[in-house]
């Protein structure tokens, strides 16, 4: 049986591109199991009037899905577990940078999303980091990509979407592609891509489907579940929705939220109709 799911961050209200999203997961189940997971590690930006928005606009999209809802918030035993996990094989570094000693860094590789963490915390030695943790130094944990990807050997995933460049079928991953990513701070003891490895293996999805602006993350999340022993589900990445200036829309972008185009008399079936219609980028 397929599991899919639609997991927005509540730190604004839905519009078009997340209806899109969760039609698609919706539909991609094909009458399996539709899940909504509350994505509130962010615990400075979620807000609960989001978490009610949520659920008001997809049951009045028409879609139902599996109870309970998972809140990420509520979970930060799982994700602690999984950080402890990856500690133990070696593949986790304290990193004391700011983000002005990054802009800073003359030689910051760069990636497809910019500029990569230049791995200045990466060799330093254990008496160094642990003089600085003794002192209060506040620091994030960043996984050693190279480090980890000698762990995991080759890698890959099954894309049955097509993400940016069109690609489709078996993908060889390329986590090396986002460098030595943050899981955790203080103020936010789980990363994105964390969390997420670990609530999709533990809620069972087989089908992750999600845009486009999501492929490279897939790279780095299919290390995450090598290393950490999880089931690695098929992936199908969606085409963005954009507005006229062929930007993906933004949470500030009041006029199409689902909220606003409900209020303003559209329908669900006139929703599904502007998506079939809508500009898409890659
Ligand atoms: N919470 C993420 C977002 O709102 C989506 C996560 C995912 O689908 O993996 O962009």
């Amino acid at each position: 049986m397929i599991v899919t799911r639609f997991a927005p961050s509540p730190t604004g209200l839905l519009h078009l591109g997340h209806a899109f999203a969760a039609l698609t997961a919706h539909e991609q189940a094909k009458g399996g199991t539709f899940l909504l997971r509350i994505e509130d590690i962010d615990a400075a930006r979620a807000r609960e009037e989001f978490v009610r928005a949520i659920a008001e606009d997809l049951a009045w999209l028409g879609l139902a899905w599996e109870q309970p809802v998972r809140r990420q918030s509520g979970h930060f035993d799982d994700y602690a577990r999984a950080l402890n996990q990856l500690d133990a094989k070696g593949v986790l570094y304290p990193c004391f940078c700011t983000r002005r000693d990054i802009a800073e860094s003359a030689d910051a590789p760069h990636g497809p999303e910019g500029p990569l963490y230049p791995g200045i915390c990466r060799g330093l030695s254990s008496e160094d980091r642990a003089a600085r943790m003794a002192a209060g130094a506040p620091y994030a944990l960043r996984l050693d990509v190279a480090r980890a990807v000698q762990h995991a050997g080759t890698l890959s995933f099954d894309e049955r979407g097509h993400g940016p460049a069109g690609e489709a079928g078996v993908q060889v991953a390329h986590p090396e592609m986002l460098g030595d990513v943050v899981l955790a701070r203080k103020e936010m003891p789980a990363s994105y891509h964390l969390a997420v490895v670990v609530d999709d293996a533990l809620q069972g999805v087989t089908l992750v489907t999600r845009g486009n602006d999501l492929f490279h993350a897939t790279h780095i999340q299919r290390l995450l579940q090598a290393l950490l022993g999880l089931p690695v589900p098929t992936y199908a990445h969606h085409r963005l929705i954009l507005d006229e200036r062929r930007k993906k829309f933004s949470k500030r972008d009041s006029a199409v939220t689902l909220k606003h185009l409900r209020e303003s008399g559209v329908t669900p079936d006139q929703i599904r109709a502007m998506l079939v219609t809508s500009r898409s980028g890659p």
